[in-house]
């Protein structure tokens, strides 16, 4: 049914796709090199009452901003973890309604779960999005053309940089993996929900000090995308 499948592994070894490449898929910021270093925290799947809370409080003592795709029956579930993200001036993303393998769902299914996404964080706040993340990274060519007419940047995150945090890998391993592969611009994947997170937390509370050392800024994704990106 569809073209050509993609995940993100064999995204990773497309040349087409890097970075902000043809504009359509982004995986990293592309910045001018004038001194400045940012650098975009993204967290997946929540709000997730136990660990979203955890991480806004690191993120606020370190005046960070970062971005969440938001998982649309969670914001159902608990809206005020929804209205504290944007009253705290990070970004929310779209991420689908109910989490599913995108290329297993005809087109019309996809917008309706875009849609109802999109309407359980309305539900919490007044807001839109205009970035959507499709769930485990797995799309089509077709899922990037709906996702574009529905108005939305394609946004996955650096390749790179493989925190892989679902796996439970271990702190230290994770804030090894960013701490050695970060650059300026790069996209860092992890999740605030879908397991037990204490591991992202730890590795949170680490890596932004460190970050912070090596004068980055962490900014939300569509806030570099404005006003920083070239061309
Ligand atoms: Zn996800």
């Amino acid at each position: 049914m569809y073209s050509k499948v993609y995940d993100y592994i064999e995204l990773c070894k497309d040349e087409r796709f890097t970075g902000f490449g043809d504009g359509r898929i982004i995986q990293d910021i592309v910045l001018p090199d004038d001194g400045e270093y940012h650098v975009c925290l993204t967290f997946d799947d929540g709000p997730n009452p136990e660990y979203t809370p955890q991480i806004l409080d690191l993120l606020k003592a370190y005046d960070a901003k970062a971005t969440f795709f938001i998982f649309g029956k969670f914001a159902e579930v608990y809206p005020e973890i929804v209205r504290r993200i944007v009253s705290e001036h990070h970004e929310i993303g779209n991420h689908t309604y109910s989490h599913p393998t995108l290329t297993s769902l005809d087109l019309s299914e996809i917008q309706r779960e875009i849609f109802e996404g999109e309407k359980a964080i309305q539900s919490a706040v007044e807001y839109r999005c205009s970035l959507f993340r499709p769930p485990y990274g797995i799309f089509s060519d077709e899922i990037v053309e709906k996702v574009e007419e529905l108005n939305y940047k394609f946004m996955l995150w650096s390749r790179d940089m493989q925190v892989n945090d679902w796996e439970l890998p271990g702190t230290d391993k994770m804030v090894d993996e960013i701490i050695s592969n970060v650059k300026n611009g790069s996209v860092i994947l992890m999740h605030d929900a879908g397991g037990n997170r204490d591991q992202t937390v730890e590795t949170v509370a680490k890596v932004l000090p460190i970050l912070k050392s090596l004068n980055y800024k962490f900014t939300t994704l569509s806030e570099l995308m404005n006003s920083r990106t070239r061309g």
